[in-house]
C-alpha cells in the first residue's frame, strides 16, 4: 500500500480514442461538459491527465487547442500537469505552444529511426517539456524483456547524451500487452514488463516508467470485476519493481487485499506466468466474480461469546467501546498482574490494529475509534497498575509539537493517536510551541524522536529555526516534518542541510508509523537515515535542475503586461458600505452550505462527496464518518458549545499600481489603509496577463468609483475547549472530529457570507440562485482570495485587515506572530466584484519585487525575506 502511495494516476477519459462520451462531447461541440470531465477526473484522484484528439471527423489541432485554452481557464484542472497524446506531431506541437505549466508529451519513439526522434526530443526540450518515449523502434515494438530494456537504454542515451534531455523529464513507456488471450506467446507479458522495469530503473537513471494498465486484462472485457483484480494485482508487482505513474482508472481499481483470496490467487497466476494452465483455472472462475461481489458487513453479536482476549481484540479492531470496561475487569481479574492485560491482549489486539492499517485493510477513522477503545481500557487499569509502576514497555518516545506562531493540529493529533496505536509513548506538547520549551522537554524527556508540524508557509521557516537550533545545542535525534505546506522538496532543500543527524518529511499518518520504525530500532535507524540522506541529496538535485525551466520577467516588464480591466464592468457601489458585525451566528442554517469532500480527506478517505459514500471500498466507513459527524454537529450547535462570528465591511476602493487603497469615505480624498499585493513575474505563454490582485480594482487614474470587500469569519469559539474534554475522556475520535467539524462550519460561513454580501450587502448579484454544489465550484461572480493563499502569499496583510474591521476587538479573533489565525477554525480575506477577477498564483518572485514590495510597506530588506521566503526565487 505504502508504495501505491506514491503512484502517479494519469486520467484516460479526455481521450476520443478511449472514451466514447468524450469523444461525442468534442464531435458535439459541448467543451463547457467535456471540460467536466477533466474536472471530474481530477477530483477522482487522477494526477495527470492524458488529452486525445486523434479522430478522424475532426480538426485534432483546433479541437486540441481550443480544448486547452478552456482548461487554462479552470485553476482546479490546471493545476495538474496535462499530457498531450497524439500520433500526430503538430498536434502535439500545438498543444506544447499553449500549455502554461509542465507539459507531458505522449509518445515519441524510434519508430522512424533517429534523426526525426532527436528532432523531436530537441523540440519538446525547447517547451520545457517531459516526453513518454515508447519502447518502439525500427524494427517494431519490443514485447520481450530484453528488447524492452535494449530500446529504452539507447532512447536514453540519445536523449541525455546528444539533446541534453533533462533524464528526469524522460517516461518510459515498455508497452503492456494483453496476458491470457489463449495465445501461448502471449503469457510472459506481464512478466516481461514488470521485469523490464527493474532494468530500466537501474540502468537509466531518473527516468520514469508509465504504462497504459487497462490492456494487460483486454481479453476479460465485458467482465469489470476480474478485469479490476488484474490491474491491482498487476501495479502491485510492476509499482513494485519501479513502475512510477500509469493510465488507469483510479475510481476502478481493487484494493490488493479485498480480492477474494481464490481470484486473487488465479489472477496471480495468470500475471506472474506461473502455471501453464493459469488462463484456463482463470477462466474457469470468472464467471462467478461477474458483477458486483461485494459483501456487505454483517452486524451481530457473536463476538461476545468468545473468550474475553479475543473480545479485546475484536472490540479494537472493531472500534467498539460499549463493553471495554467489563472485559477490561474480566481480563484483569484472570491476569496475574493488571500490567499484563494491556502488554498482552490488549497490545496483541492493537497490533493488529496497526498491521491491518499498514497493509491498507483498515482506514484512519476506525485506527483512530480503535484507539479510543484502547485508551479507555488503558485509563480503566491506570488505577491497578499506579502501585507496581509499569516503565518502559512502549517501543519509543516521540515528542510531538505544532511550532510556533501556528495553531493548527488536526493532522498532527492524528498522527500522535496512530503512533499511540503503534505502542510508542507520544509526549504532544500542542499548539504554538517555542523552539526552546520544545528542545528542553526533548532534553528532560530524553525523548528518541522530535515530530513538528506547521499549516501556514511562515511555519516552513520555524521549522528552519528548530533544525538550526538542535545543530547549535548539538542535539543528535532525528527530526520529523510534516503538515499542510509543507514536501519533500522544502524538507530536502531548505530544511535538511541545517541538521545532520536526520531530517525526514512525512507526507501523512499512515507513513508516521514506518518512518518511526525505522528510526526507533538501533539496527535500521543509520541506514534507514542514510538512504534518507542520500534520496535528499537527489531531490536537491533534481530540484536544482529542474529551475532554469520557466523564465522570470522583470517587475518592470511583468507589470506592462497586467491584466487589463474592463471599465464598463466594475460592480456597482455596494447597497450597505461599511461594517457589519455578526456576533451569534446560526449555525444550523450553514450545514448546507458545508463542502464535505475536504472533510473525508482530513481522515484520509479521498474521493468527492457524495459520490465517496457509495465508493467500493471506503464507502462503508466514509458514510459511518458522515452519521457520527452529524451526530456531533447536532451535539455541538445544540448545546451552543460552539459559536460563530463575523465581521465584514465593504469600503470605497482604487488601485494604485501593485496596492490598493481603501479610502476612509466617498470622497476618496483619504487613505484609510494600503493593501500590498504581490505580482505574478513568470513568463506565462500565449500573451497570458501577469496578474495582481490589484488588476482587478479600477485605477485612481481611471476616475472609475471601485469598491473592495474586508471579512473574517470564525466557528472555533468553544471548540477547542469542546474537544479538549472529549481528549480528556480518552476519546481523540470525537475530539478531532469537534475540530475538523468547527473548520469546515468556518468554511461554510465563509461560503454563506460570501453569498449574502453578492445578493444583498454589496448586492451585485441581487438575483444569484445557485445551488450549494454550484458555490463549491465558485461559479459566483468575484472572489474571496484569503491573504496566505497563492494570489496572495504574504501573510502579514493580515495585519492590515485586522486593523481595518479591527478585528480582535469586535469577535475576539486573534493573530499570532506568525500571522496564523486563532481560534483555528477560521477564514479572512478580501471581496473583489469584478466578473473577471479570479484566483492565481504568483508563485515566484524576483529580487527586485521584493524590494519594491519591502518599500512599499516599509520593511528592510531581511525582513520581507522573512516573510517572502516561500516566494523569493534565489
Ligand atoms: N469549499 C472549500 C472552500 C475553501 S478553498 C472548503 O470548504 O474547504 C477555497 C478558498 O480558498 C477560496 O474561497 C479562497 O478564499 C481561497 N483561495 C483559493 N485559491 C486561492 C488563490 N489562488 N488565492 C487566494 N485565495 C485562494
Amino acid at each position: 500500500m505504502q508504495q501505491q502511495a506514491r503512484f502517479i494516476n494519469i486520467g484516460e477519459r479526455t481521450n476520443v480514442t478511449g472514451s466514447a462520451r468524450f469523444k461525442k462531447l468534442i464531435l458535439n461541440g459541448d467543451y463547457e461538459t467535456a471540460l467536466e470531465v477533466a474536472k471530474q477526473q481530477v477530483e477522482n484522484g487522477a494526477q495527470i491527465i492524458d488529452i486525445n484528439m486523434d479522430e478522424a471527423m475532426l480538426d485534432s489541432k483546433a479541437a486540441m487547442v481550443r480544448y486547452l485554452n478552456l482548461l487554462a481557464g479552470e485553476p482546479d484542472i490546471a493545476r495538474v500537469p496535462i499530457m498531450v497524446d497524439s500520433s500526430k506531431w503538430e498536434v502535439i506541437e500545438a498543444a506544447l505552444k499553449c500549455i502554461q505549466g509542465k507539459a507531458i508529451v505522449n509518445s515519441i519513439s524510434l519508430k522512424e529511426g533517429e534523426a526525426p526522434f532527436l528532432e523531436q526530443a530537441r523540440r519538446i526540450r525547447r517547451y520545457g517539456a517531459a516526453a513518454v518515449v515508447m519502447a518502439f523502434d525500427e524494427v517494431g515494438q519490443a514485447d520481450t524483456k530484453a528488447r524492452k530494456v535494449e530500446i529504452c537504454q539507447r532512447a536514453y542515451h540519445l536523449l541525455v547524451d546528444s539533446v541534453g534531455f533533462p533524464p528526469e523529464d524522460i517516461i518510459f513507456d515498455p508497452n503492456i500487452f494483453a496476458v491470457a488471450t489463449g495465445i501461448e506467446e502471449h503469457n510472459n507479458y506481464a512478466v516481461d514488463f514488470i521485469e523490464a522495469c527493474l532494468d530500466i530503473k537501474r540502468l537509466c537513471p531518473y527516468a520514469k516508467i508509465s504504462g497504459g494498465v487497462s490492456n494487460i486484462s483486454f481479453s476479460f472485457r465485458g467482465n469489470d470485476p476480474v478485469r479490476e483484480a488484474m490491474h491491482s494485482v498487476f501495479l502491485y508487482h510492476a509499482i513494485a519493481a519501479g513502475m512510477d505513474m500509469g493510465i488507469v482508472n483510479a475510481g476502478q481499481l481493487a484494493v490488493y487485499d479485498d480480492i477474494p483470496e481464490l481470484l486473487r490467487e488465479r489472477v496471480e497466476d495468470v500475471i506472474l506466468n506461473r502455471r501453464e494452465d493459469a488462463t484456463e483455472r482463470l477462466l474457469e472462475i470468472a464467471p462467478e466474480f461477474k458483477g458486483d461481489g461485494s459483501v456487505a458487513e454483517k452486524q451481530d453479536d457473536a463476538w461476545r461469546s468468545l473468550p474475553v482476549n479475543k473480545r479485546l481484540e475484536h472490540a479494537l479492531v472493531k472500534g467498539i467501546t460499549d463493553y471495554i470496561e467489563q472485559d477490561t475487569e474480566q481480563a484483569r481479574q484472570q491476569a496475574e498482574k493488571p500490567l499484563h492485560v494491556i502488554e498482552g491482549p490488549l497490545m496483541d489486539g492493537m497490533n493488529v490494529v496497526g498491521d491491518l492499517f499498514g497493509e491498507g485493510k483498515m482506514f484512519l477513522p476506525q485506527v483512530v475509534k480503535s484507539a479510543r477503545v484502547m485508551k479507555k481500557a488503558v485509563a480503566y487499569l491506570q488505577p491497578y497498575i499506579e502501585a507496581e509502576k509499569s516503565g518502559g514497555q512502549a517501543q519509543g518516545k516521540i515528542l510531538l509539537a505544532t511550532v510556533k506562531g501556528d495553531v493548527h493540529d488536526i493532522g498532527k493529533n492524528i498522527v500522535g493517536v496512530v503512533l499511540q496505536c503503534n505502542n510508542f509513548e507520544v509526549i504532544d506538547l500542542g499548539v504554538m510551541v517555542p523552539c526552546a520549551k520544545l528542545l528542553q522537554v526533548a532534553k528532560d524527556e530524553n525523548v528518541d524522536v522530535i515530530g513538528l508540524s506547521g499549516l501556514i508557509t511562515p511555519s516552513l521557516d520555524e521549522m528552519v529555526h528548530v533544525a538550526k537550533e538542535m545543530t547549535r545545542l548539538g542535539f543528535e535525534l532525528p527530526l520529523l516534518i510534516g503538515g499542510a505546506t509543507t514536501s519533500k522538496v522544502h524538507t530536502a532543500v531548505k530544511i535538511e542541510p541545517h541538521y545532520q543527524h536526520g531530517v525526514v518529511y512525512v507526507p501523512n499518518a499512515s507513513r508516521s508509523v514506518s518512518v518511526v520504525q525505522s528510526l526507533i530500532s538501533q539496527s535500521s535507524k543509520a541506514d534507514y537515515l542514510a538512504r534518507t540522506k542520500q534520496e535528499y541529496i537527489t531531490v536537491r538535485e533534481q530540484h536544482q535542475r529542474s529551475r532554469p525551466g520557466q523564465k522570470m520577467l522583470s517587475l518592470a516588464e511583468a507589470r506592462a503586461n497586467k491584466f487589463q480591466l474592463d471599465l464598463t464592468r466594475v460592480a456597482s457601489a455596494p447597497k450597505q458600505p461599511g461594517v457589519h458585525l455578526w456576533t451569534d451566528v446560526d449555525l444550523q442554517q450553514l450545514r448546507d452550505y458545508i463542502d464535505w469532500t475536504p472533510f473525508f480527506m482530513t481522515w484520509q478517505l479521498s474521493g468527492k462527496y457524495p459520490a465517496i459514500l457509495n465508493h467500493p471500498e471506503v464507502g462503508l466507513e466514509a458514510r459511518k464518518l458522515l452519521a457520527d459527524a452529524n451526530a456531533m454537529l447536532d451535539q455541538m450547535i445544540g448545546s451552543k458549545r460552539i459559536q460563530g462570528k463575523a465581521v465584514f465591511g465593504l469600503f470605497p476602493a482604487n488601485s494604485d499600481g501593485d496596492d490598493i487603497i481603501v479610502y476612509t469615505d466617498e470622497s476618496r480624498s483619504n487613505e484609510r489603509c494600503r493593501l500590498h499585493q504581490l505580482r505574478q513575474q513568470l513568463q506565462l505563454r500565449n500573451q497570458i496577463p501577469n496578474s495582481c490582485l490589484s488588476d482587478f480594482i479600477a485605477p485612481v487614474s481611471s476616475g472609475v468609483a471601485d469598491y473592495i470587500g474586508a471579512f473574517a469569519v470564525s466557528t472555533g469559539f468553544g471548540a477547542d475547549e469542546f474537544a479538549a474534554e472529549f481528549a480528556a475522556a480518552h476519546d481523540d475520535y470525537n475530539s478531532i472530529l469537534v475540530k475538523a467539524l468547527a473548520d469546515r462550519l468556518a468554511e461554510a460561513l465563509a461560503e454563506f457570507l460570501h453569498l449574502k454580501i453578492r445578493r444583498e450587502y454589496w448586492g451585485y448579484a441581487a438575483d444569484e440562485q445557485l445551488e450549494n454544489e454550484q458555490l463549491i465550484r465558485e461559479l459566483y461572480q468575484g472572489i474571496r482570495p484569503a491573504p496566505g493563499y497563492p494570489a496572495c502569499p504574504e501573510h502579514t496583510e493580515k495585519g492590515t485587515l485586522w486593523q481595518l474591521l479591527d478585528v480582535e476587538a469586535q469577535t475576539g479573533m486573534q493573530l499570532t506572530e506568525s500571522y496564523a489565525m486563532w481560534p483555528g477554525a477560521a477564514v479572512s480575506g478580501w471581496y473583489l466584484a469584478h466578473p473577471d477577477s479570479k484566483y492565481f498564483a504568483v508563485s515566484k518572485i524576483g529580487r527586485d519585487q521584493l524590494v519594491d514590495y519591502a518599500a512599499r510597506k516599509g520593511w528592510s530588506e531581511p525582513e520581507a525575506e522573512v516573510w517572502l521566503a516561500p516566494n523569493l526565487n534565489d
